[in-house]
């Protein structure tokens, strides 16, 4: 592992010009005093587990299309990068007004991680009798791995967008930040959480989040702070949010619990070919299969991220997150997420020994150097 992909990840610049692209918020230009922040308390003999997910990515972005197979209508709903928890239930959404109207019956869902479970309850809320059919279930998914923070980042390259993947990226953005916040508190592991972006160097698109007319704001208590107005040496400058953080095992249970109790059901079942979809007895299919359509549909552009993350014992008292030099940190109720490695087209779940002794590393010398209160 090189530590230019280490680092590669969220580069701060590019985070700041998409969410440029998914809303708009006024500045709060100059903080009077400093931050007071608690520091996470990074050691060894902290490391509760290490774990790997791969993070199924087009560098065009997400595919949300219908597809006729016979006479079976397939719509598309995969390949979210790392931002599949964020964007779940707006590209959920894309994908059932493309495929609900106009049909009558069952319909089913492809896949049980974060996008099929939205994708099912989104389907269910319109009146349909579902069934996912599914190779894994939770907690045996991507979904499981994700660090959980919604940020909707490293999920394509700038230069392979188009006009009409940026339109429903706009919308999904919108649609899944307003739905979240519907789900805030402990039933489903979702709550707010004050957000920093460090930087060398004063931040590009300073105070405007309003380009391409998107409605809402997507950072609320958005606000830039220069040097002496943070505890974060080291860095220059931060650029702080609030956003909302998602921890994956307690919501995809209450996801799924949200499905059954609906009436959905579930059958365990891997596919081999699209060919086998005119088997099922539903004619309307989303395909919610992850890096899995890579095999099932053919489609070559997409490929494995692998990301890697360390838990350190919770600390209840850390309220925030922050991504700093590529790397970052979400403190959960199972513990600090530790994290930041984006390994294109390494299909390995192993754990690698060196990369977590690098994120550790990178981590503390960060943490020790903050600026007591
Ligand atoms: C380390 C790491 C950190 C991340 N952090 C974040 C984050 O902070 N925020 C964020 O928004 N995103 C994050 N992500 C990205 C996120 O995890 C993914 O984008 C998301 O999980 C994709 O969800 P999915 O439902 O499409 O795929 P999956 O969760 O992989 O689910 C796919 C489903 O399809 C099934 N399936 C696949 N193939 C077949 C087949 N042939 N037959 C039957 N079933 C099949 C699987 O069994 C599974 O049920 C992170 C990812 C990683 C690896």
């Amino acid at each position: 592992m090189h530590r230019r992909q280490l680092l590669k990840g969220l580069a701060i610049a590019s985070a700041s010009s998409l969410l440029s692209s998914c809303g708009k918020k006024l500045v709060r230009a100059t903080v009077s005093r400093p931050l007071c922040l608690p520091r996470v308390n990074v050691s060894s003999d902290r490391i509760i587990r290490s774990i790997c997910g791969l993070r199924p990515y087009r560098r065009s972005g997400f595919v949300v299309r219908p597809e006729q197979i016979g006479d079976t209508l397939v719509v598309h709903n995969y390949g979210h990068g790392g931002a599949g928890i964020t964007l779940s239930w707006g590209t959920a959404k894309l994908a059932v007004d493309l495929g609900a109207p106009g049909h009558s019956g069952p319909a089913a869902v492809l896949g049980s991680g974060v996008v099929g479970l939205s994708t099912a309850r989104l389907l269910q809320n319109s009146g349909f009798q579902v069934t996912i059919y599914a190779k894994d279930l939770p907690p045996n998914t991507t979904s499981n791995v994700a660090g959980g923070f919604w940020y909707p980042v490293t999920l394509f390259q700038e230069q392979f967008r188009t006009a009409a993947f940026n339109d429903q990226f706009t919308r999904a953005c919108n649609f899944a930040f307003t739905r979240y916040q519907t789900m805030v508190g402990p039933r489903y592991g979702v709550r707010w959480t004050s957000t920093f972006l460090l930087a060398q160097s004063a931040f590009p698109n300073a105070g405007d989040f309003s380009q391409k007319g998107v409605v809402g704001s997507l950072t609320p208590e958005f606000r830039d702070l220069g040097p002496g107005q943070h505890p974060f040496a080291g860095y220059e400058f931060a650029r702080g949010f609030d956003t909302l953080l998602i921890e994956p095992p307690i919501y995809l249970t209450a996801l799924m619990q949200d499905f059954l109790i609906a009436g959905g059901k579930v059958q365990v079942r891997e596919f081999h070919e699209a060919a086998e979809l005119s088997r099922l007895p539903e004619r309307l299919v989303f395909n919610c299969t992850g890096l899995g359509a890579k095999a099932l549909f053919n489609d070559e552009e997409l490929t494995p991220v692998k990301g890697q993350l360390t838990f350190l014992l919770p600390q209840p008292e850390i309220d925030y997150s922050v991504v700093h030099g590529g790397l970052y940190m979400f403190s959960r109720q199972d513990g600090i997420v530790l994290g930041g490695t984006h390994d294109e087209g390494n299909w390995s779940l192993d754990v690698d020994k060196q990369v977590r002794d690098q994120i550790i590393a990178g981590h503390k010398q960060f943490f020790d150097s903050m600026r007591a209160c």
